[in-house]
């Protein structure tokens, strides 16, 4: 039984204009945590460089419709959705065509092409089997608040914003927030922060304490308690295009996404029950 409404699919921006962050790392193995324990996931891929798909074992040439045909052609979700290792998460790749989207698309619906893909899924998903319907929809942002970005934050129901534990993290998190809530006086009313995930914690270092009680005391409860570790495991995993929860299950990394999986799945049941 899937932990969201039947039919109702929640769509979650992973989102913060810093590159290096974990965006990419997220979206690939808290897709595959949340598949493992029973939802359906599509991961979109909405960076340039691809990385979520190559990271979800989809190589470049065997990108036939990625996210650049949803914004630029209208091209269904479905149709480009592809099936992973991992059962139950499906990916809409990416690849270098969508540097180009800045300047080919010029009209003033230009923002809302994903939201209209996403509503478009959502409609069509009322007709299908609950089983074949996606609980979640995650979608990996380009290290910008460019015009990506703002598709994505205009698709998505809430946000969800990996902090490294790293000296310079808060730097640039106000600047979210702002644009973040300036998206939710503009074009997405409705717009939340789902949580704020902690990632690449050095256990070992005061500055990772220091940090992660810095970004607790910025952002409150929004701070999930599930803190992803530092784990080299994490960072080799991709380079054999496979999740973390492929390549090592019992690694510290991987069980940390499963934890991450729960406590957002927890969150979902209680924001609906409000
Ligand atoms: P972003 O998408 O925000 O640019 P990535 O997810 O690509 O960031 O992560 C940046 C780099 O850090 C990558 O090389 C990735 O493998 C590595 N990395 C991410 N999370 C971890 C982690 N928990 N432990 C170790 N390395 C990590
Ligand atoms: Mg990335």
């Amino acid at each position: 039984m899937s932990a969201t409404r039947a039919g109702a699919t929640r769509t979650l921006a992973i989102a913060n204009q810093k590159g290096g962050v974990g965006k990419t790392t997220t979206a690939i193995n808290l897709g595959t945590a949340l598949a493992s324990v029973g939802e359906r996931v599509l991961v979109i891929d909405l960076d340039p460089q691809g990385n979520a798909s190559t990271g979800l074992g989809i190589d470049i040439e065997s990108r036939p419709k990625t996210s650049y045909d949803v914004l630029i052609g209208g091209t269904g979700l479905l149709e480009c959705a592809q099936p992973t290792a991992v059962p139950g998460l499906y990916v809409v790749p990416a690849n270098s065509d969508l540097v180009g989207i800045e300047a080919e698309l010029t009209d003033a619906n230009r923002p809302f092409r994903l939201r209209d893909a996403v509503s478009a899924l959502v409609a069509r998903q009322r007709t299908l089997p609950p089983e074949q319907t996606f609980a979640y929809v995650l979608i990996d942002c380009p290290p910008s608040l460019n015009l990506l970005t703002l598709n994505a934050l205009s698709a998505a129901n809430a946000v969800l914003v990996p902090v490294q534990c790293e000296f310079f993290a808060l730097e640039g998190i106000s600047q979210l927030k702002e644009s973040i809530d300036q998206i939710r006086a503009t074009l997405n009313p409705t717009l939340e922060i789902q949580g704020v995930v902690l990632t690449m914690h050095d256990a070992r270092t005061s500055l990772s304490k220091e940090v992660a009680d810095n970004v607790r005391a910025f952002f409150g409860p929004k701070v999930y308690e599930t803190i992803i570790p530092r784990n080299t495991r994490v960072a080799e995993a991709p380079s054999h295009g496979k999740p973390i929860l492929l390549y090592d299950f019992d690694c510290a990394g991987s069980q940390a996404y499963i934890k991450l999986a729960t406590e957002i799945i927890e969150r979902e049941r209680r924001n609906q029950a409000a």
